[in-house]
């Protein structure tokens, strides 16, 4: 047994010795020359002179001992399927992709946006992407056509991935006219796009060029297309995050140190072995989706359990709140990662359920992506008694910052119920002063969660095609120093633990997901009769958070009138749901005559937050004008 902190403080004092041994947790085909070279911060470079490659670590690699494994298990309950891939197949699958794709003219570099349901040819493409060294872009099934248009113009994707449709608790939702329509909007026109027709919906991608996948698979099925020897710094992917302006950052991610970083959480943070079975819970279009539904457990030698559709309902369709707890039984599922919002929708089902089936290979419940409310986290843990760990961090990190690490044969703090736990190796995490960038040292105080360079392997290279916005977002918003903003509150107890207290900007976490409250005035501004609006977070029960907006109508004319103000909030939810998708949808939207601003005109959205959750707002005197914080008040406060 080694004691965490003594592995810590070798990661912090002797990070080259430390990350050269975790090298040898993945294969290269040439080694590293030089661990870090850091000669130009903040930008890292990971293991450079290396060369490997992320889909030869996931597949190819375990094709000598466990080729007969399984190593994708698809099951979707939207459409009533399970289907068993072991690596051989895998490995057969994801070169027939990769053959279709170099056809389609994909080469070395070449973005490809997939835009797809959970279904496992998403993988397929992911891994035959990294197999060629293409840059992979996932864009969330659940973004319209107005997110997708924003991806598309930034990544400038040679080829687009698609499906004729996703579907959600039963109800079908056809990607390909959003699609064309996103083509459309950008600027930026892909050349043409790969779709596999699941046959749940009709086709319309209009004049585009497209490929149908059936066919082209039936060409390609036997085709070897070797993997790249790519360097350790050649981009793998992009996966566009929101921050506080309306325009997402393409979060950029590396070869050779993901692979890396991947290989050794799966080790020493969720305690894995090859052959176990790991069920991230989570969707390819997020963070987790990367790095714990495709490339941690496959490079891990684990089988992945792939899942289409709802924590409530069953294979048949019908309602069922058991639904993965069967999945565990019946798949021996070994690992599971979920969001506290899925765990708080499992918590209005019967209780029955938790104990309704053999939960006896089941190790532990990892839990991330928003807060854990304690009382959630108290609920699961009894219910499953098995240890639910609670971990901390963000697209742009791409494995845990903040996390109880016992695998490995590590030990020496164990998970606690309302805190994510202590840094993870590799992360110099600091607690510092909002305004004078003071590292606050003492336990219970609050202040900014940063992180001092370099960052470790696997975190972000930089935004896509952005240097200077990488710089200057992350690494610029502490007063006197460079160090890495995660823009998260934070505290620390005596033990080291430490507890997240929420963003530090004008992010929102919906459900888990994370969105830019700028990038949904944006598109509420764009209806005729909104003059101006403010979105901010709300804390809520279910989903964490959800958005509200409140709009100043240019003809307010009709507002007084109770149905006419129904009519704009409906049109304006609407408007969101076509520009942005359902997840940013605000759960209301008030009408306002004037918004609260300071005396410089910034908006006050701390305290429209603070009215909105029923807490203090400070006072109100104190403002030039207290008027428009008071109708807001008076409007939340109507029920
Ligand atoms: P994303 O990049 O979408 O994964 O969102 C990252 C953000 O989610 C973080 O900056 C935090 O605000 C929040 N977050 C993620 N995991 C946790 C956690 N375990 N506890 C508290 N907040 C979390």
């Amino acid at each position: 047994m080694t004691a965490y902190a003594d592995f810590y403080q070798r990661s912090i004092a002797q990070p080259e010795a430390f990350w050269k041994e975790q090298a040898g947790l993945i294969e290269w085909f040439k080694q590293p020359e030089q661990i870090c070279d850091y000669s130009n911060p903040p930008f890292a470079n990971w293991y450079k002179g290396g060369t490997t490659n992320l889909c030869h670590n996931a597949v190819d690699r375990h094709l000598k001992d466990r080729a007969n494994q399984p190593a994708v298990v698809f099951v979707s309950t939207e459409t009533n399927t399970e289907k068993t891939y072991n690596f051989r197949q895998l490995h057969t699958e994801v070169q027939c992709m990769a053959a279709i794709l170099q056809e389609m003219g994909v080469q070395k570099g070449d973005r490809v946006l997939i835009y797809m349901p959970m279904i496992a040819e998403a993988l397929f493409a992911m891994l035959a992407c990294a197999r060629i060294g293409a840059i992979h872009s996932v864009v969330f099934g659940g973004f319209a056509s107005g997110s997708l248009a924003s991806r598309i113009d930034d990544a400038a994707p040679r080829v687009v991935i698609t499906a004729d449709a996703g579907s959600r608790a039963g109800k079908i939702v056809p990607y390909t006219p959003l699609l064309k329509e996103a083509v459309a909007l950008a600027a930026t026109k892909p050349e043409s796009i790969l779709i596999i027709d699941r046959g749940l919906s009709t086709i319309d991608l209009g004049a585009l060029r497209a490929v149908d996948y059936t066919a082209a698979r039936q060409k390609h099925l036997n085709s070897e297309v070797p993997c790249a020897h790519l360097d350790a710094t050649d981009i793998s992917y992009t996966l566009y995050t929101s921050g506080t302006t309306g325009k997402p950052k393409g979060v950029q991610r590396d070869t050779g140190g993901y692979a890396v970083a991947l290989a050794a959480s799966m080790k020493y943070i969720f305690d894995c072995k090859p052959g176990q079975v790991y069920f991230a819970t989570s969707d390819i279009g997020w963070v987790v989706g990367h790095s714990y539904i495709v490339y941690g457990p496959l490079i891990a030698g684990m089988t992945t359990l792939f899942y289409e559709g709802t924590p409530v309902r069953g294979m048949d369709g019908s309602a069922d709140g058991g639904i993965w707890w069967s999945l565990v039984e019946k798949y021996k599922v070994t690992h599971m990662f979920s969001a506290p919002t899925a765990i708080r929708v499992l918590k209005k089902q019967d209780p029955a359920y938790l104990t309704k089936y053999d939960l006896s290979s089941l190790q532990a419940l990892f839990l991330a992506g928003e807060p854990v409310d304690e009382p959630t986290a108290r609920w699961i843990a009894a219910g499953i008694n098995k240890p639910v760990i609670d971990n901390y961090w963000q697209t742009e990190t791409g494995w845990p910052i903040l996390a109880t690490a016992n695998g490995g044969g590590l030990s020496g703090f164990k998970p606690q119920f309302g805190s994510p736990g202590v840094p993870m190796y590799g992360y110099k995490l600091k607690l510092v002063h909002e305004s004078t960038g003071e590292e606050l040292k003492g336990h219970g105080e609050k202040g900014v969660v940063v992180i001092e360079g370099p960052l470790p392997p696997g975190a972000m290279q930089t935004v896509w095609g952005d240097d200077a916005r990488f710089v200057n977002t992350y690494w610029k918003s502490i007063p006197g120093q460079m160090v890495y903003s995660t823009f998260d509150w934070g505290i620390r107890d005596a033990n080291g633990y430490f507890t997240i207290l929420g963003r530090t900007d004008d992010v929102i976490n919906v459900a888990g997901h994370r969105l830019g409250t700028r990038e949904i005035e944006e598109s509420i501004a764009a209806h005729p009769n909104v003059a101006e609006v403010a979105v901010v977070g709300v804390a809520d029960q279910l989903k964490g958070q959800v958005a509200m907006a409140f709009a100043v109508a240019k003809d307010a004319s009709k507002l007084g009138d109770a149905n006419e103000r129904l009519k704009l909030e409906g049109e304006i939810m609407k408007l969101v749901d076509g520009n942005l998708g359902a997840v940013a949808r605000p759960s209301r939207v008030y009408f306002v005559t004037l918004l609260p601003k300071t005396r410089s005109g910034k908006l006050l959205r701390r305290a429209i937050q603070a009215i909105c959750e029923g807490r203090d707002t400070g006072d109100l005197a104190t403002l030039d004008d207290p008027a428009p914080l008071l109708q807001i008040k008076e409007l939340v406060s109507v029920k």
